[in-house]
């Protein structure tokens, strides 16, 4: 595993070492959250010796209309697909990157000024980090937090800006604090919508459930990749917001993201999920999605950029 202290970096249009990417401490970004980003996955086959993207276009997109509702103008007028897709490629065969990685973008707004709002000039910057499971990948306990989900007319969480993780860090945090591994969140409804850092499916009597995208969500890469399996395997998937005591009547629980993967919920605020146990469901999704973000299944191949 390496010390992403040691690598080169992409910041400002550059290739840099690490330790050579500053930014002001009166950066506009900095000091408002003015950012979008994206965290990304790549995994390497050991087997095939190849390194694969998982669904860049897909993380291209989102970043894209993140800075659209930003009005990133450098993002959106100088970055197509496939200049990002080489950015990627280049830092990752600089670092000579033979392992997976996670890989952290963020377009932000880069001028050294004090009036909060959206119209400075922004930069991309990218970095890679050595990220193993996120969260525990074999039956994870959670707490349903005391924070609010932000509401979409207050910080869309659909955006994915680093000024909503701030709200993350509230829940994270307090789940950590007290001993759990996550947080799940209740948006201002009363509805629970989403980990702190994952989306949330249930299971029950068969049925995959999972919030939709009017409750507060980000709309996740790996949720939208998870529905997709739902629909090629005939799992029946309803997209309807969850109530609270939902979570203790589900026979499963499961979380998705890009750091989370698929990882099962074995125990919530203290009442053990189903049997308490990993489900059936949940370990063939989770088994399902490493072998296609590992290039095994020829069937998901276009979501899988070689580099
Ligand atoms: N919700 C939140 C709040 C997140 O931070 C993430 C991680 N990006 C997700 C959901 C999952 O999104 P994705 O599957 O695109 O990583």
């Amino acid at each position: 595993m390496f010390n992403h202290e040691d690598l080169i970096v992409y910041n400002r249009g550059e290739f840099l070492h690490f330790k050579d990417a500053h930014l002001s401490i009166a950066n506009t970004g900095f000091l408002y959250g003015l950012g979008i980003f994206s965290g990304i996955r790549a995994h390497y086959n050991e087997t095939q010796k190849k390194l694969y993207v998982f669904r860049p276009q897909a993380h291209f997109a989102r970043l894209r209309f993140g800075c659209k509702v930003f009005g990133f103008k450098n993002f959106l007028s100088g970055m197509s697909y496939e200049n990002f897709t080489s950015m990627l490629s280049e830092l990752m065969s600089r670092n000579k990157i033979r392992e997976d990685v996670y890989i952290r973008v963020s377009a932000y707004s880069d001028e050294n000024r004090i009036t909060p709002k959206f119209i400075y000039k922004d930069s991309l910057s990218a970095f890679l980090y050595p990220l193993g499971d996120y969260v525990p990948s074999s039956g994870m306990r959670c707490l349903v937090s005391s924070w609010t989900r932000v509401d979409d007319n207050a910080l869309p969480a659909r955006l994915k800006s680093h000024g909503s993780y701030v709200n993350t860090a509230f829940a994270k945090s307090e789940a950590l604090n007290n001993g759990y591994d996550e947080a799940l969140f209740l948006n201002s409804r009363g509805f629970v919508v989403e980990g702190s850092a994952e989306n949330l499916f249930i299971v029950c009597d068969g049925t995959l459930i999972t919030p939709p995208k009017s409750d507060n969500i980000l709309e996740g890469i790996t949720r939208d990749t998870v529905i997709q399996f739902a629909k090629d395997e005939g799992i029946p998937l309803v997209e309807r917001s969850i109530a609270r005591s939902e979570l203790y009547r589900a026979d499963e629980v499961f979380l998705t993201g890009t750091g989370a993967k698929v990882s099962p919920v074995t125990e919530i605020d203290k009442y053990p999920v189903g049997d308490g146990k990993v489900g059936p469901l949940s370990a063939r999704l989770q088994s399902l999605y490493q072998s296609v973000v590992r290039g095994e299944v020829q069937k998901y191949a276009s979501w899988l950029l070689e580099v």
